[in-house]
């Protein structure tokens, strides 16, 4: 099955809504494949947010990024990356529907409480970028018949 990255963010941290983030994705479905928590660099956040490097709010991103520890995880499901960006809404809080975690929770084109990759393929590397391989647990979820129809799976 497929696996994507989220992080929450130094918003999501500092406003004390990390179980009420990752319940979301619990609720929904998916499986906690790995969680750790780190504090980013400026290293492994070039790389990451290599795509905004013109931008000139960049440095100020990698600056909001690195406010205290993030929580990094790694959830799993057909089609999870594309699962994982319907639920957190659109990248602006202020524009991101209702009943979405960053337009529940966020007010911000910056502060939007999380990342996720935005496609299978960059959770590929996103993944490889965070974690080790044997921080990546496959145990089956017994509610696996309850989650999917039997051709899904
Ligand atoms: P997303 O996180 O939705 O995939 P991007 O990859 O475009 O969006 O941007 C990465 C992060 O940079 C955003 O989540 C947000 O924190 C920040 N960001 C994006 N656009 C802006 C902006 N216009 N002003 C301030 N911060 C922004």
């Amino acid at each position: 099955m497929e696996k994507t990255l989220v992080i929450l963010k130094p918003s999501c941290v500092q406003r004390t809504l990390i179980g009420e983030v990752i319940s979301r994705f619990e609720k929904k479905g998916l499986r906690l494949a790995g969680i750790k928590m780190i504090l980013l660099n400026d290293t492994i956040l070039n790389e990451h947010y290599a795509h905004l490097k013109d931008k000139p709010f960049f440095q100020r991103v990698k600056d909001s990024m690195q406010i205290c520890p993030v929580i990094l995880q790694c959830w799993e499901g057909i089609d999870a990356a594309k699962v994982v960006r319907t639920l957190i809404g659109v990248t602006n809080g202020r524009d991101a529907a209702a009943g979405t975690i960053r337009g529940d929770f966020s007010v911000s084109a910056q502060e939007n409480i999380v990342h996720a990759s935005d496609s299978a393929e960059s959770a590929k590397i996103e993944l490889k970028r965070f974690f080790r391989d044997d921080e990546i647990f496959d145990y089956k979820l017994s509610t696996l018949a309850n989650l999917y129809a039997s051709d899904e799976i």
